[in-house]
């Protein structure tokens, strides 16, 4: 007794630090654009604490995860998710019915199902506070989920795509400002983004342009000056976020562009202009695909969405995937998102499917979810690759999905800082 006492005193490290060895069939090393076999992964706590060729012999205490028969990922990162919502045919009258709790109880689920397909870290794009808790929450490890970065309440202008008093009548028509995240004027759009700052916002969101989902006429005309994105740009950095701009119409692009945000949410009609201007100011186009599919097959479904919504829906859902074929071919930034909500939560994987059948090669799609996307985030010190120093964030799958983009469909293991999730 009294040696163990003396031996923990001496070194707590070696008693007390478990390792785990992950024994990786396929690594993908997504830097190099290479897939190595037969390598060992050693995780520490919550960090990646060696990276090295062959089967490394496990110490006495050490857990070993055999993935000897898999191909191994960094924890994949979709940078467009509404945690909050799912699509459903009663989602104009759930804001009426449904109190923050139950919002909340619907989010973890969200939150579980996305972890569970593999991704580790999402970036969040607009909800109400209770996405900020939902962080907090996954943050401290109350409850599962990936870690998120999130915009909390969107910015738009009145009768922008995210004005929440859109299409109300007049018991409910309110002058929504900018603690609701609606702005006109430049010192508007400073205080709006000092309200993200104030309220826990990781980056903050735009509405550049109108939407299809809102319950508005318009879905692609520019709803932003030029200087009003610029005020926001500037009060951003002032805080150290970033800007994620939706925009489907060429005019809101450019001048969201011009006016210095981050990234270009859909880009449905971006022009070769718009191309170039990205290339040169190094904005980044997250595609979402996905929800475009989505939103034009449910407008299929008799009274899904209200009659103004399905004739946006119908025409520009379809459009997205052609757009990102170009902009890929233009050589446009391209990071994964997927706007999951818009479709159901858990199926954000099929985007890969929908970039690749664009003309994208396998491993520049896992890239888009990984290293190009931790570079949006700003997180690239911290997640995107397998380094060591960096977060435990690793997956796993059956087959090679960098041989068969398919592949990437079959998640088996799912460890998110140093924890396992998922395990088939
Ligand atoms: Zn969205």
């Amino acid at each position: 007794m009294k040696q163990i006492l003396l031996i923990a005193l001496l070194s707590p490290i070696s008693l007390f630090a478990q390792k785990t060895l992950l024994y990786c069939g396929k690594l993908v090393d997504v830097k190099a654009g290479k897939v190595q076999t037969a390598y060992t992964i050693v995780v520490e706590g919550k960090k990646i604490q060696s990276v090295q060729a062959g089967y490394l012999p496990a110490g006495k205490s050490d857990r070993i995860i055999d993935l000897k028969n898999k191909t191994v990922l960094p924890g994949l990162i979709d940078m467009h998710v509404h945690m909050e919502s799912e699509t459903n045919p009663n989602a104009y009258l759930d804001r009426f019915t449904k109190n923050p709790g139950d919002v909340a109880y619907q989010a973890l689920v969200h939150a579980k199902k996305t972890l569970n397909v593999g991704f580790t870290t999402v970036r969040d794009l607009g909800g109400s506070h209770v996405v900020i808790s939902l962080r907090n929450a996954i943050n401290r490890g109350i409850v599962d989920g990936p870690r998120i970065f999130t915009a909390g309440v969107s910015i738009a202008t009145t009768g922008g795509h995210a004005d929440d008093a859109n299409g109300l009548n007049e018991t409910f028509k309110k002058d929504l400002g900018p603690e609701d995240g609606v702005v006109n004027g430049l010192s508007d759009a400073a205080k709006a983004v000092r309200q993200r700052y104030k309220e826990g916002s990781d980056l903050i969101k735009i509405t550049a342009t109108g939407g299809v989902l809102s319950y508005a006429k318009d879905g692609m005309g520019a709803q932003f000056t030029e200087e009003e994105v610029r005020a926001i740009v500037q009060t951003a950095k002032d805080y150290g976020f970033r800007v994620a701009a939706h925009a489907h119409g060429a005019e809101g692009m450019k001048r969201a562009i011009l006016g210095g945000v981050n990234s270009i949410e859909h880009g449905t009609y971006m022009t070769p202009e718009v191309m170039e201007l990205m290339k040169a100011h190094g904005t980044y186009y997250v595609p979402t695909i996905i929800a475009g599919r989505s939103v034009a097959d449910s407008a299929k479904i008799p009274n899904y969405y209200p009659e103004m919504v399905k004739k946006k829906a119908e025409s520009i859902g379809p459009i997205i995937q052609s757009t990102f074929g170009k902009a890929y071919k233009a050589g446009v930034k391209i990071a994964f998102g997927t706007d999951a909500g818009v479709f159901g939560h858990g199926k954000n994987l099929n985007e890969f499917l929908l970039m690749h059948e664009a003309g994208m090669p396998a491993m520049e799609a896992i890239q888009s979810a990984t290293v190009a996307a931790a570079d949006l985030l700003g997180q690239s010190d911290s997640i995107g690759s397998i380094e060591v120093g960096k977060f435990a964030d690793i997956v796993a799958v059956d087959g090679d999905p960098t041989q068969r983009m398919e592949d990437i469909l079959k998640m088996k293991f799912v460890m998110r800082e140093g924890k396992v999730y998922k395990q088939d």
